[in-house]
């Protein structure tokens, strides 16, 4: 797991300083994120928010991480079929998704720095390391595979 990283208090001052309101519902949603351990959809963050501050409305939350990603507090990744899980941007990793129990390995996304100079140079490509996982085979799902009968 990657260490998140980021204060509540630097994703409201972020949106203060981008002129938006701060509200009690942007308040709790920065909590919820400082807070995850994990990979978080928009609707696992809405059940979070909703322990704490139950009006707040589901519409609202997604509005709320669509102001966090243009304001590039948050991005969003997709992890396979599911919906988008959601990271504050100072926790920016790669991951590696196992097709076969959907396990989600996290790894730092300078193990994409050669792939991504290679694909700049011949392509002229830029690598988002994060958005898309890789998809694969885990090594645990190999090894059960590999001794089935
Ligand atoms: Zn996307
Ligand atoms: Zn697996
Ligand atoms: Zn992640």
């Amino acid at each position: 797991m990657v260490e998140p990283t980021g204060h509540v208090d630097d994703i409201v001052s972020a949106v203060r300083g981008a002129a938006k309101r701060v509200t009690v519902a942007k308040r709790t949603v920065a909590d919820v994120l400082v807070g995850a351990t994990g990979h978080l959809t928009a609707d696992e963050i809405t059940q979070e928010v909703q322990k704490r501050q139950p009006e707040v409305s589901p519409s609202t939350v997604y509005r709320i991480l669509e102001e966090f990603e243009a304001l590039q507090l948050v991005v969003h990744a997709h992890l396979d079929q599911h919906a988008a899980v959601y990271h504050l941007a100072g926790a920016v990793h790669g991951h590696l998704t196992c097709e076969m129990c959907g396990d989600t390995i996290e790894i730092p996304a300078a193990h994409f720095d050669a792939l991504s100079k290679d694909l700049q140079k011949t392509f002229g490509f830029l690598l988002d390391r994060h958005h898309v996982a890789v998809t694969g085979t885990c090594h645990d799902c190999q090894r059960r595979r590999r001794s089935a009968p």
